[in-house]
Order: C-alpha cells, then sequence, then structure tokens
C-alpha cells in the first residue's frame, strides 16, 4: 500500500464482483477509476489522494448500451462519444446533444457516463438529459446489488449516495414511447466547447394540441443538476403555444439556487435559465409535432 505523496497501488479487476472485492478488502483509500479525465486531473493537482487505484475501463460487462421492454441500460463505462453514436441517441436527441456539446473528443472519447455521474460535479451535462427521463441506477458491492432512483443518487454537491465499496454498474430508463415526444438540450458556455454556464434539457409529449407530460431538468444552477417541477406543471394540460411556453419557462426560477463560478455569476445564470428553457422547449415541442 502507498501513503500520501506516493504512487497508489494498480488493480485491474477482471470482473465486477473482482473489482467490489478489491473496493471491499483493500486497506486505506480505494478509488475507481474510469475515463480518469477527472479523476487524474484532482489526483495530480492533490485534492484527491488514493492508496490503491481499481481500474474499471476495461470490463466488458460494464460497458455498452442495451435496449428491451422500452428500456435502454447504459453502462458506466459507456463513453459520451458510444452514447452519442447509439441508435438510443437518435431515439432521445437530448442525450446526444449533451453529450456532443461535452468539451473536446478526447474527453467524449474517454470521459465515462457513469464517471460523470460519480463524480456529481453540478455542471455536468449529461445529467439534465437522465433526470428527465426519471432514470435509475444501478450499484454493485460485494456480494449484493441495488438500484435506486438518479435523483436520489446526487445528494449534494460533488456527493453521491454511493458508498466506499461500492460501484455503479449502470444507468437505465424508459425509452419514450411512440407517440408525439420530442427532447432537445440547450447549452450556453461562456467559451466554445467549454462547461455549461446553464444548460436545459427539455422532453415534452403532445397530445391533441396539449402539453400531456413536461419534463424539464437543468445544469449549473444548484448544488445538484435539478428539475423544475414549477415549469413543469404550468404547461402540463395547456395548449401547445409560444406564449404558453414562454410563460412557463420564467416559472423556473422557482426552482433554481445558482451560486457564482467559472462560468458566470449567479446573477446572470438565474436570467439566463428562463430563456434556455424556453429555448429547449421550443424545440423539443417542434419535434415532438414533427415540424423538425
Ligand atoms: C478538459 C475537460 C473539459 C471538460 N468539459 C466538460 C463539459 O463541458 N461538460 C461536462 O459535462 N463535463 C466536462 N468534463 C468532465 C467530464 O465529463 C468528466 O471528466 C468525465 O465524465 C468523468 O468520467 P471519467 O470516466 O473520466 O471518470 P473518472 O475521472 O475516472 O472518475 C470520476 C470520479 O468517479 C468515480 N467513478 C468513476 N466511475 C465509477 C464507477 N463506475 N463506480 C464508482 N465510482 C466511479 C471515480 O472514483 C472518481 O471519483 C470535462 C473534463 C475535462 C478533463
Amino acid at each position: 500500500m502507498s501513503g500520501e505523496g506516493t504512487t497508489p497501488d494498480y488493480f485491474a479487476p477482471e470482473s465486477v464482483a473482482d473489482a467490489c472485492q478489491r473496493l471491499a478488502g483493500e486497506e486505506g483509500s480505494v478509488k475507481v477509476v474510469a475515463g480518469g479525465q477527472t479523476l487524474m486531473l484532482i489526483f495530480r493537482q492533490g485534492f484527491v489522494q488514493a492508496d490503491a487505484l481499481v481500474d474499471i475501463s476495461r470490463l466488458p460487462e460494464l460497458s455498452g448500451i442495451s435496449t428491451g421492454d422500452g428500456r435502454a441500460r447504459v453502462g458506466a463505462t459507456t463513453t459520451y462519444a458510444d452514447l452519442a453514436a447509439h441508435e438510443v441517441a437518435d431515439r432521445v436527441t437530448m442525450l446526444g446533444e449533451a453529450c456532443n456539446g461535452i468539451a473536446d473528443r478526447q474527453v467524449r472519447n474517454v470521459g465515462t457516463i457513469g464517471g460523470a455521474l460519480c463524480h456529481a460535479d453540478p455542471a455536468f451535462d449529461i445529467v439534465p438529459p437522465l433526470l428527465c427521463l426519471d432514470a435509475d441506477v444501478q450499484v454493485a458491492s460485494e456480494g449484493d446489488h441495488r438500484r435506486l432512483p438518479l435523483s436520489a443518487f446526487l445528494v449534494g454537491h460533488m456527493r453521491t449516495d454511493l458508498g466506499p465499496d461500492e460501484l455503479l454498474e449502470g444507468v437505465a430508463f424508459n425509452l419514450p414511447g411512440p407517440q408525439q415526444s420530442g427532447s432537445a438540450y440547450e447549452k450556453h458556455a461562456a467559451v466554445d466547447d467549454g462547461w455549461a454556464t446553464v444548460g436545459a434539457a427539455t422532453l415534452v409529449t403532445v397530445s391533441d394540441g396539449t402539453f400531456s407530460d413536461v419534463r424539464v431538468g437543468l445544469t449549473a444552477v444548484a448544488d445538484t443538476a435539478v428539475r423544475s417541477p414549477a415549469v413543469e406543471s404550468t404547461l402540463v394540460g395547456n395548449p401547445v403555444t409560444e406564449d404558453a411556453i414562454e410563460a412557463a419557462s420564467e416559472e423556473v426560477t422557482a426552482d433554481i439556487d445558482p451560486l457564482d463560478d467559472l462560468s458566470g455569476s449567479a446573477k446572470y445564470k438565474r436570467g439566463l435559465a428562463p430563456t434556455l428553457v424556453a429555448r429547449s422547449l421550443t424545440t423539443a415541442t417542434e419535434r415532438a409535432r414533427g415540424d423538425r
């Protein structure tokens, strides 16, 4: 075992069970590493120490996307690029839009969905679309598996419900059905390919010219990514009009509590959020109606 300032021990487990055994059995601080895009950066910067690293990046059990019975399951080590290229991202447009707007090709090719969910940075792009889909996460530990809603997994600023001996296996959600549904992800960043100042995902279903289901998720506006029940409840049951979208989008300020960060001040984010929600809802609604 290694101490602070020395090289951690490195393990490449051959199965999820093997990885969980390592997490439970090793002494000291043991960290899972997937794509390493965040972990290695904060490790080098001294924000995190590890006595041992458990590298899950080559575990076939955790990689890839499967569909069946109206659901999609995304393995924890699936990369942004893998998800964006999959037919699930064609069906659920906001997923592809969120993935393709992240940083550069290197980050998208190596960074994983599981790594993003476990790091739980409140400005990550992939989380709001998954919240809109009411996704749940599957977690493994030695001899056990559990499942919980993603909204319960994200407990605070860069904090999750994951125990130190637990591994995120994947995330799953119902695919929107063949009814008139559409989705979109709108992001504003201070610089090209930069972190979101605000990001808004929306998923709408339209029936007989009326909003029958509306989901709105946001990033970079609170301690964690959040849904906006105020916008959702204002729109559901209303006729599909531009005015209804504009008015409902203003309600988002009830559900956000932004802080100043490097991408923008709290005041700027508060002013920007309704505009991005309206833009995202407009695009999602046009897609739901087959207009684009
Ligand atoms: C230059 C740069 C720009 C970026 N820009 C953006 C951006 O614009 N938008 C955006 O959303 N993100 C951005 N990111 C962040 C990127 O999304 C994350 O770095 C990436 O998703 C993390 O995934 P990873 O596989 O590399 O995780 P890792 O770095 O390997 O791990 C991250 C954390 O999660 C834990 N972990 C990972 N997988 C698991 C698992 N299966 N079970 C338990 N714990 C696990 C690790 O122990 C660690 O604590 C950027 C990153 C970089 C380096």
